[in-house]
């Protein structure tokens, strides 16, 4: 079966659109890793088209804040901005939705869906020893796990770790990895809303969990348009500003 992994879509319509077209010749299904909304100034609208295209999806981070779920006082101030924003504009089926998602989710063959970690939603795996300490956590709860996808950081990357439990950093060096069934593997397929790799481009990934490959993909929209809703609802400058960067 092929999916698509999105994460990140933080209330960016225009971006989660141009991914849904461009995934659709190539996917069966779509999976979402979270933070559907903040930031970006189309909270409800992304809610009801992922609660209609993804088969799986979870809650995160700045889903919680939204629902009140979570507090956000540790959120840079533009972020916790965004989510005072978010939490008036959400209505109260987009809310029932985000209080339905579970944590993390198993899907596919062997796949698990989280969005900071497989442990926790709010934990960043930006180094070694978190994404070592990640494994271990998925041999001892999850064996059957070869992939566990997370979102959390919007930085495309896999990790590997070998059946001798040798973690390393895969070096990405065409967009299409093909994995090893004897390895388990952390995989970050990007922010389709807020990329923060140097490419402003929407990013997401297919899965193919009978060849085993993914297939990074990054997918232009109009920035423009969508920085312009963020004028007009007054979100904080630097929020739009920074989706031209990709940072
Ligand atoms: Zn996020």
């Amino acid at each position: 079966m092929k999916y698509a992994i999105i994460s990140d879509i933080h209330a960016n319509l225009a971006a989660l659109q141009a991914v849904l077209a461009d995934a659709q010749p190539h996917a069966e299904a779509f999976v979402c890793l979270g933070d559907i909304v903040g930031y970006n100034a189309n909270p409800n609208e992304c809610l009801q088209l992922v609660h209609d295209r993804c088969g799986v999806a979870i809650v995160g981070n700045h889903d919680q804040a939204a629902i009140g779920s979570r507090r956000y006082d540790d959120f840079t101030p533009d972020a916790q901005a965004a989510i005072n924003w978010t939490t008036q504009q959400l209505t109260g089926a987009g809310k029932a939705y985000l209080r339905s998602l579970p944590l993390t989710a198993p899907f596919g063959q062997c796949a698990l869906a989280a969005h900071g970690s497989p442990r926790h939603t709010d934990e960043y795996l930006h180094h070694a020893v978190a994404i070592a300490q990640s494994f271990v956590y998925l041999r001892r709860t999850r064996p059957e796990i070869l992939c566990c996808f997370v979102g959390h950081t919007h930085t495309p990357m896999i990790w590997q770790c070998t059946p001798e439990e040798v973690v390393s950093r895969v070096q990405v060096t065409s967009p299409r990895v093909t994995l090893d069934s004897a390895y388990c593997y952390i995989i970050n397929p990007g922010s389709v809303g807020q990329p923060r790799n140097g490419n402003p481009a929407a990013a997401y990934l297919i899965l193919d969990d009978e060849a085993l490959t993914v297939t990074f993909r990054a997918v232009p929209y109009d920035i423009l348009a969508t920085q312009d809703k963020m004028y007009d609802a007054m979100l904080p400058l630097p929020l739009a500003e920074r989706l031209a960067l990709g940072r």
